[in-house]
């Protein structure tokens, strides 16, 4: 498609969706106009009106050298550099899990009890932590990750939410680093098997392995997390864990059998358990 056949913005965001469909993305008009909007640096909103303007080739060939990662099924943060999650937008690349709308079902249940200090384990982008952090006022936190590159991401996002002044971050393997108790823990830690690596979405295969999987059964992380709560909670203090939504029975019985209490099981929008929330 060129200039002289009389393209325009809205022809152009058409052929795009076409070419998305056929990679096989599942809303590729949506992802059509964010990639063009991205790249005419236009809001997406502003777009409709922008429709019959013309598209020019240079114009063109940026929109689809943009897209070209997308069609090879790069995630479509890593194009825009950008994911919007709970209330804000985070910056996201491949250093750092692309925060999913499941886990603002965490984020719901962390807001609802009272506290004033958080622990984020595996925090990656920072999308839990920095939430809740610019929804309660006044509230400090901690966010720690084995992943140096996902800290600066972290770090960057804390600047972002303008909350870097109650935000901390620390480098480390779970607890190794910590110290300290808090009134609240939450983790979405790796929680997919070794076993089911294979079979997943081609989009996650450009994500960072040490964020999907522990490499074995899926629930080394939640082994480490329940052991080392009670020794970083205060008395009362939340646990509180996204996991995956056959793992409820599993983790349950980590946290039972670590002493802690209260264990119940909260399910994600679509009805399917993805939340332990248990206290010290
Ligand atoms: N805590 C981050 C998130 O939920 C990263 C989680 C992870 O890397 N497993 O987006």
């Amino acid at each position: 498609m060129t200039a002289s056949e009389g393209a325009t913005i809205g022809l152009a965001i058409r052929h795009l969706a076409m070419l998305l469909e056929r990679a096989g993305i599942d809303a590729p008009l949506r992802e059509s106009r964010l990639i063009a909007a991205h790249v005419l640096q236009l809001p997406p909103a502003r777009l409709t009106l922008s429709e019959h303007e013309p598209m020019g080739d240079a114009m063109m060939a940026a929109l689809l050298s943009a897209a070209a990662p997308r069609l090879e099924r790069r995630p479509l943060s890593h194009i825009l550099g950008r994911r919007a999650f709970f209330k804000n937008e985070f910056i996201v690349n491949s250093d750092v899990l692309d925060p999913r709308p499941e886990t603002e079902a965490l984020v719901l249940a962390a807001l609802a009890p009272p506290w004033s200090t958080v622990l984020d384990l595996g925090t990656g982008s920072g999308a839990i932590l920095l939430s809740l952090l610019a929804e309660r006022r006044g509230a400090r936190g901690m966010g720690t990750d084995l992943s140096p590159a996902a800290l600066r991401v972290a770090e960057a996002n804390a600047e972002r939410l303008e909350v870097s002044a109650r935000a901390t971050f620390g480098l480390s393997d779970w607890f190794s680093a910590v110290t300290g108790r808090f009134d609240l823990i939450v983790s979405n830690p790796p929680y997919i098997a070794e076993a089911e690596m294979a079979g997943l979405a081609p989009e996650l295969s450009f994500e960072p392995r040490m964020a999907l999987t522990d490499g074995a059964d899926g629930l080394g992380a939640y082994r480490a997390i329940c052991a080392g709560a009670r020794a970083h909670l205060v008395p009362g203090g939340w646990l509180m864990m996204e996991i995956g939504w056959r793992q409820s029975e599993a983790v349950t019985a980590l946290a039972a059998e670590a002493g802690l209490r209260d264990v119940s099981v909260l399910p994600d929008l679509d009805g399917r358990d993805r939340i332990v929330t248990t206290r010290a």
